[in-house]
């Protein structure tokens, strides 16, 4: 019996090293609201992802909602059904209508060609996701945005840290969304933060997640709870201290297994985006028709063997039962995600996974019995 391998397994620093940071806390009994932590991981998030300015927030999921909420969106909205299903929740939160498009078959992201025959008189914006950290077709989709006089905000919960075109991929559109739930690149153990061009908007972020407070006699907004605590704060200013060894450490393990698993007949590479700085976030292959058993069957087959591969992103949104009514969630609307959706596996990736472990991977997959 071997110990399970799960598909992600956070990066958590040595202990010791987080515990001057909670004598602080408990120095200053500062816990939440703006505390001195949560200031200075907003400036050093800001500077490392090279972005104007960031609003931390409790989790990617209240961050998106506040998103939509912030530029007042409302009516119908673009997104994808390929997609962890908060994207889609947080519009019905805000009574919006979600009007689903179909992915690009190369980068699974909302495909650019297909936003305009979706638009109606009620659009207000597009909603994509740069999966897997691959980037969204940015220009394309701000060109379609302008055109029309939509906004643009991406569920950017897979892009930390990812640079196309010479700078952060989260400079683009209106706002972005970043996540750092456990199981992603850079976590906070639940957490997240917009990302906006302007401190005006900041601003009212900021009063957004703090219940619509401007001082203690005045409510502007209906706001929510949206505020990160000084313990996460502390632990992702500690975190982001191991940062790039955590990158280096995600890519080598993704490079291993392009390297083993090339010339295994049947199994689908992601493609390399071409951007400055990739993140491995996931590594997703496709179990095509011609592998010697179904997609499901592969993911059983290596749960036998203690690996916990995930499939990411099965079912889709689009067959939850609050979106499957919806007459853009129709089949015939969108064959190419649910071609994918039918045959993407997410293998284990996180930094303090053994290259020797990869390979064990590999193998099991390359020699997996016809079923
Ligand atoms: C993880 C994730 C979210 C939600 O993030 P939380 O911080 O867990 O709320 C939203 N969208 C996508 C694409 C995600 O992967």
């Amino acid at each position: 019996m071997t110990k399970k391998i799960y598909v992600t397994e956070p990066a958590l620093p040595p202990l010791d090293q987080f515990m001057p940071y909670l004598e602080k806390i408990w120095d200053s009994k500062w816990l939440t609201n703006g505390g001195p932590f949560h200031q200075q991981l907003e400036h050093e998030l800001a500077e490392y992802l090279g972005v104007k300015h960031l609003a931390l927030f409790t989790n990617a999921t209240i961050a998106l909602v506040t998103a939509l909420q912030a530029l007042r969106i409302s009516g119908e909205v673009i997104t994808t059904p390929y997609s962890f299903v908060a994207t889609a929740h947080s519009l019905l939160w805000n009574g919006i209508k979600p009007v689903f498009v179909d992915i690009d078959p190369e980068t699974f992201n909302l495909d650019p060609k297909q936003i305009e025959a979706a638009i109606t008189p009620q659009t207000t914006a597009i909603f994509p996701v740069h999966v897997y950290g691959t980037p969204c077709n940015v220009d394309e989709i701000q060109r379609i945005a302008d055109t029309y006089g939509l906004k643009v905000i991406y569920d950017a919960a897979h892009a930390f840290g990812v640079r196309c075109n010479g700078g952060s991929v989260l400079n683009y559109g209106d706002l972005s969304v970043l996540s750092f739930h456990a199981t992603k690149v850079f976590n906070t153990f639940e957490g997240g933060a917009i990302i906006c061009p302007d401190a005006k908007t900041k601003q009212r972020i900021d009063h957004l997640k703090n219940f619509g407070i401007v001082d203690e006699v005045t409510v502007v907004a209906p706001g929510i709870n949206g505020k990160m605590n000084e313990v996460q704060a502390a632990f992702g200013l500690l975190q982001l201290q191991h940062i790039d060894d955590i990158m280096v450490r995600r890519a080598l393990v993704a490079a291993r297994y392009r390297d083993n698993l090339a010339e295994v007949k049947g199994i689908g590479l992601p493609v390399v985006p071409d951007v400055d700085q990739v993140n491995n976030s996931y590594f997703p292959i496709m179990v095509e028709l011609d592998y010697q058993m179904g997609r499901d069957a592969l993911y059983s087959y290596l749960q036998t063997k203690d690996v916990m591969s995930r499939r990411y992103f099965y079912p889709l949104i689009t067959d939850f039962p609050m979106y499957r009514g919806l007459p853009s969630a129709r089949l015939d609307n969108l064959p190419v995600a649910r071609r994918v959706a039918d045959r993407v596996l997410c293998l284990p990736i996180f930094p303090d996974l053994p290259l020797a472990d990869v390979d064990r991977i590999c193998d099991i997959i390359r020699t997996a019995p016809a079923a």
